[in-house]
């Protein structure tokens, strides 16, 4: 690793931890020579993996793909960030454990909804739509039924279930 100050080609590394994608890790460095700290964040990458898309051709697997079309289905969806890498993070590790040099996009999609059902359920249902490909609205019917209705207040984190708490506390006033 180079120093950016002065360029000089031996670093130490002062600590490691794992950033907020869970799949990366951020090390604190110094330049032996200048003294110089900076940091730097690993990522990993899956390597050597073939994906079959749908008209039999292969290409190389590519991270930018999944997150365009998990970012598509994620879109005015309230989600952050964090969430979002985390949630990239959990599709690449399973794609890892599967340890294949090949797999197909349609278990790629697979996974990803899998994911995307415990994060966002509108955006799970949009990223379903596309890669079940629905062709009418009895899919999405079939679809919406296997979601459980008490699932989403189950997932729901403090924040929202103290905004829901708010707003059913509102809407008593008003009766009164
Ligand atoms: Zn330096």
């Amino acid at each position: 690793m180079h120093c950016p100050a002065c360029n000089y080609d031996d670093t130490k590394v002062l600590d490691s931890r794992l950033s907020e994608n869970e799949n990366a890790v951020r090390r604190r460095r110094t330049c032996l020579k200048c003294k110089f700290r900076f940091s730097t964040l690993e990522e990993t990458e899956i390597l050597d993996l073939s994906v079959i898309k749908r008209d039999g051709r292969r290409e190389a697997y590519s991270r930018s793909k999944i997150e365009g079309g998990v970012l598509r289905a994620l879109e005015k969806r309230p989600v952050t960030k964090q969430e979002f890498r985390s949630l990239i993070s959990g599709i690449e590790r399973d794609i890892y454990v599967l340890n294949r040099p090949e797999i197909k996009t349609s278990e790629i999609g697979e996974i990803a909804m899998r994911h995307l059902q415990k994060v966002d359920q509108v955006a799970y249902i949009r990223f379903a739509s596309v890669y079940r490909a629905f062709t009418d609205v009895s899919n999405f019917r079939e679809e919406i039924s296997k979601l459980a209705p008490t699932r989403r207040q189950k997932s729901s984190r403090l924040k929202k279930k103290k905004i829901a708490l708010s707003r059913r506390r509102g809407r008593a006033t008003k009766k009164r």
